[in-house]
């Protein structure tokens, strides 16, 4: 069945009752060349067990079914399941079930489905409205996972894959850099997907470090630090932080100084050793 083919899907869609929700981030690729693309970025072989989220209709699952040894997939809405019963027939190493991504235990899941897996990779075209919290919780989670290949609106990809310390920079490229290297791979415009959404997409990898590179005394005050130092924009990290951590700016300024850092910076210029430094002197 030729998932990339619109009229296919429209068949199949009609056939179910299926209509798209926009709550769900229901946009489905019908490229035919972004799924091969992604599946192929993942250095997938036979040992390998990848977790897919939202599987649509299955047209990226096809992909990774075909690359790795195993792939589970989560799928939240309930009327996908038996179109995917028909679009995943074919394949006997995939296993769909109705579940929330945010809900799940995740080290559980891998565990038990994915386990005797040599590598174990997650592969998503993420629904748009819960990025940062799907990624945030694979990466915290410290699952045994090596990397994650996941499409996202472009803006937040950027956001994502910055460097600490430039212009884009914003808490959660702060938290990707602490537990991975980040890269965009490709682009994917908007037309490439049914229905289109109305921005285009990218394509990262993030690569999770197995040896920590960042030593961090207490993780928990380094987040809430970075976190208070972007909640204001526009003020300096040293307002931004004393107004939302309820530390007086006397304070606040002393750790400043002692650590020679610059008055009016502002969070996106701190560097990862600057908020380390400040969140252990705080
Ligand atoms: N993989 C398909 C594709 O590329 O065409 C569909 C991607 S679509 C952008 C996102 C999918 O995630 C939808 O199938 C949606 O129902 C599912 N989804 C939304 N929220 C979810 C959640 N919390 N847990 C699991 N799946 C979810």
């Amino acid at each position: 069945m030729d998932l990339y083919d619109y009229n296919t899907v429209k068949r199949i869609l009609g056939k179910y009752g299926f209509t798209f929700s926009k709550a769900l981030g229901q946009n489905f690729l019908i490229d035919p060349d972004v799924c091969p693309q992604m599946a192929d970025s993942l250095c997938a072989d036979k040992s390998t067990g990848v977790l897919e989220v939202g599987p649509g209709i299955g047209v990226l699952t096809k992909e990774l079914c075909g690359v790795a040894g195993r792939v589970v997939s989560l799928e939240l809405d309930k009327r996908l399941l038996p179109v995917l019963d028909e679009t995943l027939a074919e394949f006997d190493n995939v296993e769909i079930l109705n579940a929330d991504v945010m809900k799940i235990d995740l080290n559980a899941l891998i565990d038990e489905k994915l386990g005797d897996c040599k590598a174990v990779k997650v592969c998503a075209n993420l629904p748009y409205y819960i990025t940062s919290p799907v990624i945030m919780t694979l990466l915290e989670s410290r699952l045994p996972i090596d990397e994650i290949v996941v499409m996202v609106q472009k803006e937040a990809g950027e956001r994502l894959c910055a460097q600490v310390g430039s212009r884009l920079a914003g808490a959660v490229t702060v938290a990707v850099n602490y537990y991975a290297d980040s890269e965009i791979l490709f682009d994917v415009l908007r037309d490439c997907f049914m229905p289109s959404p109305k921005v285009d997409s990218v394509v990262i990898r993030l690569k999770i470090r197995k040896e920590q590179k960042f030593k961090v005394k207490d993780e928990k005050r380094f987040f809430t630090v970075v976190k208070c130092a972007f909640s204001q924009r526009r003020k300096t990290a040293l307002n931004s932080i004393s107004n939302t951590m309820g530390i007086s700016k006397d304070k606040v300024t002393a750790v400043f100084n002692g650590l020679g850092l610059d008055l009016n910076i502002r969070a996106e210029k701190l560097t990862m050793e600057d908020f380390i430094n400040i969140s252990e002197n705080i």
